[in-house]
């Protein structure tokens, strides 16, 4: 039996550890946050549980079909039914077409992190704890943390954290880099929810328009009220990326009532700014990265293209790396 510090609770990390505790490993997770999610975060409001990350999942793998089979069969994940649509702009002139189609999209219920939380049940998990620093000596790993605790005697470190987070945390312990160039991987996203009159245009509205990437309309998610998340292109993310909430609250309701026509009042609720959101195109997948001579890998949904689905399948992966290493050490022993 193996001890090993998962570092990150999003779905890679519950997926990793998830794995592991089935082998047989005794398995610690840390996360900065409050809770588990990372990315599939939903926040708690009055108005019912806002999907400020991921609004969705799909599943094309055998082992996450297998995987959302079992949340749906535990009441974790529910299938969404949305009406499809496309907001595209073309050279000024904006519109908004039924773009349906037989794609399965899937939610957790009641918010998107269920499915993580599930994973994690049982699971040591840690949080509100940033883990600042890494020493490697003869005894096996140390984790120093933000709250001035160190967690200490861990065989093998699992990174599951976004590349530039990453990245600092190898760099404050010393340890060698393991991206060429961290901050090329993922992009920024902001999110902003509003409470406005319903219209019917669909529920999840793809976009092609030169500042927003997604419309999202909660009236169809259990747990969810009568909300629409509206997620910002990475470009114009960038472009404004230390606006405040005002800001972003100003740019949504003026697109919803001036480009899609919403009538009556509009409510902010929140704004939240992703820095590391989605795959950037066109720069290579970095696979799953591991430390030479020294039992760390990191991996993440950017290992192998975004999405839920990536995340879910890097965890495993990583849990397969720390298996072999394991049956490797057993072997010379
Ligand atoms: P994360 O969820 O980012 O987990 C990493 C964790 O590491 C975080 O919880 C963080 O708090 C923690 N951490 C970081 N540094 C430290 C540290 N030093 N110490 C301790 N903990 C640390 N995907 C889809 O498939 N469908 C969608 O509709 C979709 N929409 C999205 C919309 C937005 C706005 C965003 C941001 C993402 C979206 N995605 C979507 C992508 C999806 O959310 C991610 O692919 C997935 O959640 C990533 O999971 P992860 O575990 O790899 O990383
Ligand atoms: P998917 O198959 O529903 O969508 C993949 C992509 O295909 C979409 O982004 C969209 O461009 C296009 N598409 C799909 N159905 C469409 C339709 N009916 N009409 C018009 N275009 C359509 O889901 P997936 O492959 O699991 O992708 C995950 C989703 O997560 C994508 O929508 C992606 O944009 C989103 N995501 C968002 C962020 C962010 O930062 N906002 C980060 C990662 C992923």
């Amino acid at each position: 039996m193996k001890k090993i510090a998962v570092l990150g609770a999003g779905l890679t990390g519950a997926a990793a550890a998830a794995s592991l505790v089935r082998q047989g490993h005794q398995v610690t997770v840390f996360d900065k946050g409050r809770a588990a999610g990372g990315r599939m975060s939903s926040k708690r409001t009055e108005q019912g549980y806002l999907d400020m990350g991921a609004q969705y999942f799909t599943a094309r793998s055998e082992a996450f079909t297998q995987q959302v089979k079992q949340w749906l069969e535990a009441g974790q994940v529910e299938l969404w039914r949305c009406k499809t649509a496309l907001l595209s702009d073309d050279e000024g002139v904006i519109s908004l077409t039924a773009s349906e189609d037989k794609q399965q999209r899937f939610i957790g219920i009641p918010s998107m992190h269920s499915p993580v939380t599930a994973l994690l049940q049982d699971i040591p998990l840690i949080t509100g704890c940033r883990v600042l620093r890494l020493d490697y000596q003869q005894q096996g790993w140390t984790l120093h943390s933000d709250t001035g605790q160190d967690y200490s005697d861990f065989d093998a470190v699992l990174l599951t954290l976004p590349p530039v987070q990453a990245q600092q945390l190898l760099k404050q312990s010393g340890l060698p880099e393991l991206f060429r160039s961290a901050s090329d991987v993922l992009e920024p996203c902001w999110a902003v929810a509003v409470q406005a009159q319903s219209i019917p245009w669909g529920d999840a509205i793809f976009c092609q328009h030169p500042q927003l990437r997604f419309i999202s309309h909660q009236q169809h998610k259990t747990g969810r009220s009568s909300c629409y998340i509206l997620h910002f292109n990475a470009a114009f993310s960038a472009l404004h990326l230390e606006q405040s909430a005002d800001f972003w609250f100003a740019k949504a309701t003026d697109i919803l009532q001036q480009e899609l026509g919403v009538q009556g009042e509009i409510r902010a609720l929140v704004a939240h700014r992703w820095l590391y959101a989605s795959q950037r195109d066109q720069v290579p997948l970095p696979g799953l990265l591991a430390l030479p001579e020294r039992p760390l890998w990191a991996g993440g949904d950017w290992s192998y293209g975004g999405r839920v689905e990536n995340a879910y399948l890097a965890g495993l992966s990583l849990a397969q790396a720390v298996l072999t290493y394991a049956e490797q050490q057993e072997g010379t022993e």
